[in-house]
This record gives structure tokens, sequence and C-alpha cells, in this order.
């Protein structure tokens, strides 16, 4: 039997009076719950109110620029079940001002061990960051990480313990340059538990730090592994047993993993990333299989700590996302340092001996086959949404375990988000943070993006390698109408003073506005620098905005000066021939 069914605004926190700005449905329409129905806004936040039934839409009571308040008549359907005569939200809790009515008008009654108005799932530098933003914004959340210690790939496995190890490396490769100066400190001791037990303790400063940054926002942490059982109830199996979650909102912040290679033989001495960062020896001979940033940046540390390096790479060049004249630099340093380079070269099987791997390779320049004691494959990233039971929530998730997301972070179930690794391309901790704040924000009922111009990106090797916004490469691909200043550091005094002077930096303009449209930089501390070039295309800063910036001498940072003067005929740092 079917009945006509009340819906109603429901309770919207502090919010009265709010303007209708949007209606989303039409007399005639079947919806279901969940379905956006209205969208209201106030000065303070949009809220999406969904249906919280399943039926006919028989007429609208409800027009754009009507002010509403909670309990006011939004439509009229007509449903299947004859239940109560007029529907409305539980009610949201006041406190979390500007919290979307997307949940809080479906809030399940479900018996549940938690009760969570936002949930978090994952910890690393999208989940953190997200939690701690929402908490911020005054909305309960609960964050749940499977490992014990919070931080993600990126302080535990990633980021961090990379950079402490290679700046180990960089103390290593300085000091031994430091005899072209007339200052030798003779070969170094190295004493591996102590550099592991450094390392450590720097992860454990910073994850015991956002420990303490969610006791102090009252973000309650659940550790075990998630998984979702529909689209308001999250299982988590705990050391204690499992624990149901209900929540209203949800953020899939699940990360990534190394992709492993497929009939490789299951021995200890074939690692990924997370095998190199536990240092556990230094093997004698090191094949590194991948030449992009993450296989580049253990060959760097590896190298210095004395292992005899190979990197294969299958494809003709290293760091295929940057141009190859920035790359160039690195590629000849390692080139005369490690044992062997081969690019367009695949390892075609991996024989695991008594004493050794016996590695066969297939492509120009390669032995047959060779013997190493250690192998690392870093061959890149998967994400991990295919893990966490999102179907059972109604999340699309493709088919390689990619989440699909708009701009505000938003799943195709509108009261689910989801953040860093897990949504795409690039794999970088930096745009995790900021799709994690975009996320708590549009949960919090803001009217945020992700709107980044740009997202740089960095290999710390030695030299540092990196770049921003379009390439060179890509320009000519697209065929844009550009122009670019290059200054060599040759020409850098600072340069000079480091005992360094491969590096460069290139600036890329539009011809006609001027304006800078990407960078990339080579050298030490590049990294640093190229942020300077991120802030310059948000700014939309052009050659003469960046040029006639006094920048401090003598740094580094005048090269990005200078290649804007290039660019712009007015350098005196270089004598270029007018054309
Ligand atoms: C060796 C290495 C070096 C890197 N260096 C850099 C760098 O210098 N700069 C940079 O920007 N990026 C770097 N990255 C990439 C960076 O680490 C990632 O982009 C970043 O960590 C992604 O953040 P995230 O929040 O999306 O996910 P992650 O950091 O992957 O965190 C996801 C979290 O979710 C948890 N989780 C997953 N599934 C579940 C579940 N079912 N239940 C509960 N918890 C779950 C995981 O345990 C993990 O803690 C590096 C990566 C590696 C491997």
């Amino acid at each position: 039997m079917s009945s006509k069914q009340e819906v109603r605004i429901p309770n919207i926190g502090d919010f009265a009076d709010v303007e209708v700005i949007e209606v989303l449905v039409k007399k005639g329409d079947t919806i279901n719950p969940e379905d956006p129905l209205i969208t209201l806004e106030s000065d303070k936040a949009s809220i999406t109110v969904p249906s919280p039934l399943a039926g006919k839409v028989r007429e609208i009571r409800i027009a754009v620029g009507d002010k509403v308040s909670a309990g006011d008549l939004i439509l009229l359907a007509e449903t299947e079940t004859a239940t109560a005569a007029a529907i409305q939200a539980t009610t949201a809790n006041p406190a979390v001002t500007g919290t979307t009515a997307a949940a809080a008008a479906s809030r399940p009654t479900i018996k549940a061990d938690l009760q969570a108005e936002l949930l978090v799932l994952g910890s690393g530098p999208g989940g953190y960051t997200a939690a701690f933003r929402a908490a911020d914004l005054g909305i309960q959340t609960v964050l749940v990480e499977r490992y014990p210690a919070l931080g993600g790939v990126c302080l535990n496995v990633g980021c961090i313990p990379s950079k402490a190890l290679l700046h180990a490396a960089r103390v290593i490769s300085d000091s031994k340059e430091a005899q072209v100066f007339g200052i030798d400190f003779g070969d170094p001791k190295i004493d591996i538990n102590t550099l592991r037990g450094w390392k450590d303790k720097v992860l454990g400063q910073l994850t015991n730090g956002l420990k303490g940054l969610a006791k102090q926002r009252k973000v309650e942490v659940v550790h075990g592994a998630g998984e979702f059982l529909s689209p308001h109830e999250l299982k988590v199996a705990t050391a204690s047993g499992d624990k149901i979650i209900a929540f209203e909102q949800a953020i899939i912040a699940v990360g990534s993993q190394a992709i492993t290679l497929p009939d490789f033989p299951d021995d200890p001495r074939i690692i990924n990333s997370t095998g190199a960062l536990e240092l556990q020896n230094i093997p004698g001979r090191l094949l590194v299989i991948g030449g992009g940033i993450i296989g580049l940046e253990m060959a760097t540390v590896y190298h210095a700590l004395g292992a005899k390096v190979t990197v294969v790479e299958a494809l003709d060049r290293l760091i295929a996302g940057a141009d190859a004249d920035i790359v160039k630099p690195l590629h000849r340093r390692i080139q005369k340092q490690y044992a062997n380079l081969y690019l367009g070269a695949k390892v075609t099987g991996v024989t695991a001996g008594k004493d050794e791997l016996i590695v066969s390779f297939k492509g120009e320049g390669t032995p047959a086959s060779a013997s190493f004691d250690c192998v690392l494959v870093a061959v890149g990233r998967r994400p991990n949404g295919l893990q966490v039971g999102a179907e059972r929530a109604g999340v699309n998730v493709d088919k390689r375990g990619y989440i699909l997301v708009d701009k505000q972070q938003r799943t195709n179930v509108q009261h689910i988000f989801a953040i860093g690794d897990v949504v795409g391309q690039p794999m970088l901790a930096h745009k995790a943070v900021h799709e994690g704040k975009v996320a708590a924000e549009v949960a919090a009922g803001w009217k945020s993006e992700f709107n980044a111009r740009v997202i740089p990106s960095v290999a710390y090797t030695d030299p540092e390698v990196a770049w921003v916004g379009v390439t060179e490469e890509e320009a000519q691909v697209q065929g844009l109408n550009f122009g670019k200043g290059v200054f060599p550091w040759a020409a850098s005094g600072r340069s000079l003073t480091l005992g360094r002077n491969e590096g460069m930096t290139k600036l890329l303009f539009d011809a006609d506005s001027k304006t800078i449209i990407g960078a990339g930089i080579v050298g030490p501390n590049a990294g640093d620098l190229i942020a300077e070039a991120a802030l310059a295309i948000e700014m939309g800063c052009d050659a003469e905005d960046i040029g006639l910036t006094i920048h401090p001498h003598p740094t580094l940072s005048e090269t990005v000066a200078f290649s804007a003067e290039a660019f712009a005929g007015t350098i005196t740092d270089l004598y270029l021939p007018k054309k």
C-alpha cells in the first residue's frame, strides 16, 4: 500500500532562515535515500539536504529563494510503506556548526560501539590532516588506523625515513667532496645500528607528536583494520575484537602500497622501499629495479653507505615525469658513481641462490645475467581502494583501486569523501594534505574545493631534481606558445661556494602574457627552491614580478630570479648574445 509522506528540513545546527539556492528534484521524480533534494546556503556554509526515504515526488513545497528553518516542509512523496506521516531527519548535533545535513538527514539508528559524526579511515598525511581540520571545525571525529603508529606511509615508511637516511648520505658525500678544498675526514665509519636508531627516533618524535595533536583536539583514535559494512557503518578489527563504528560522514584515506613483480621468488633479499628503509644491512651489490623517484632516492642512500649500486629502468630515461635536461646532471653524476645504469632494459627473472640472487636481464647493454646480494623493487605504487569493502558503502572504486572523487573530494556517495594516494596521481604527501583539508571543510559545510593550479614534485637525490607546472616537453606536445629562461648554476656564486656547478634553473613563461607556467630545477636544495616557482604560478606572476623581486645574495634562490631575467632579456650575470 502506498502512502503520502511529508519530507521536512532536518535540524541543521545553528542555522535558521537559510536561503534555498537549488531545488534538485521535480514533481514525478523517483527518489532514493541519500539523493540530494535541495541546497541551502548561509553566510557560513552550503548544505545539501538529502532524501530520507525512497518514493516518488508528488508535490514540491519549496522554491529557490525561500528562507527555511528546521521543520519546514520540502515536499510530499508517495512511498510504498505507510509509517510516520512526516519524515524528518534526526537531530544533528547543534555544536557541529556547518555540518552538512546530508548525513544527519539519514543518520541511521545503528547499534554500534562508537558513534562518529565524522569517521576518517587511515592516518597518513591525508587522513590525520582531515581529522585534525574537522575537529578544529567542531566535528566529533574518529580516526581509524590499522597500524600502531599514526602517520601512514609518509611518516613511517616513506617521506620522513627516506629523508633522514638521505641526510646521512649527503653528509657522507659532502665530507668526501671536501677533499677538493683540502679537508680530508677519511673514510666514514658507519654504525648501522646507530643510524637506524637515529632514523627511528626521528619517526618516533613525529608519530608521537601526531598522537599528542589528536589528543589535544579530542580526535578519538581507534587502532585496527577497518572495512565498511554499509554506507553508515565501519567494522574495525581491533586487538580486543571487532568494533562497529556508526558514522554520519566518512573520509577514506587508505593510501597505497608498493607494486610487487610477479614470479619473483619469496626471498628476504628481495625487498621494496619499506624493506630498504628498515636498513637491516648494507648489501655489497644492490640492484634497484625502477629509475623513478623512490628507486633513485634509495640508490642514493645505499651508494653513500657503500653498496655497489646498479639501477635498471624499463624506460629509456630516469625520472620520466621531469624534462630530460633537468634530469641530465643527476644522470651524469650517478653514471660515474654507480656500478651500472641500464636504461630501456628489463629484469626477466630472479633466481635465489644460496649466497646471491641471480638476475637475468633483457635490453641493450645489459648482461644476460648478473649476481646481487639484494634486489630492491621500486616500480610504483597502487591504491588501496579495493581493500576496504567500499562496495558495501556504495562507493565506486575503479579496477585499479582508485576511488573517484569530485573537486570537493566527494565520492559518488554524498556523505563519503576520499583523499590522498587512493584518489589518484600524483601520489604525494602534500597533495594528500591539501585534499584532506578540503574534505574536512566540505564535511563541515564549507564550500571548499581542491583548486591547486600546480603540485610540485621533488626527487631528493644528489643532486635534487624538482619541477612544477607544465614541463617543457609537455608544453611542446601541447603546442603551447611559450618561452623559457635558463640559468646554469656554473654562473652562480653560491653554487660554486658549495663545490657544485652542475645545477640548472629553468622557468617557462607564456609567450604572450609572460606569466610563469612551469619550472624545473636541478641541483642541491632544488626541492626547497621549487616552492618559489609554485607560489609564483599560483599568484600568476610574470617574469618581471620574479626578476624584480630582490633575492638575497649569494643564495641559490637567485637562480630563480636570474632565470626570469634571462627570459626578459635583462640579465647581467650571464652574457646572452642579442637575437
Ligand atoms: C619510500 C617513499 C618515499 C616517499 N617520499 C615522499 C616525499 O618525499 N614526498 C612526498 O610528498 N611523498 C613521498 N612519498 C609518498 C607519500 O608517502 C604518500 O603520497 C603519502 O603518504 C600518501 O598519503 P595518504 O594519506 O594518502 O596515505 P598513506 O600515507 O598511505 O596512509 C594511509 C594509511 O591508511 C592506513 N590504512 C589502509 N587501509 C586501512 C584499513 N583498512 N584500516 C585502517 N587503516 C588503513 C594505512 O595503514 C596508512 O597508515 C613517498 C613514498 C614512499 C613509499
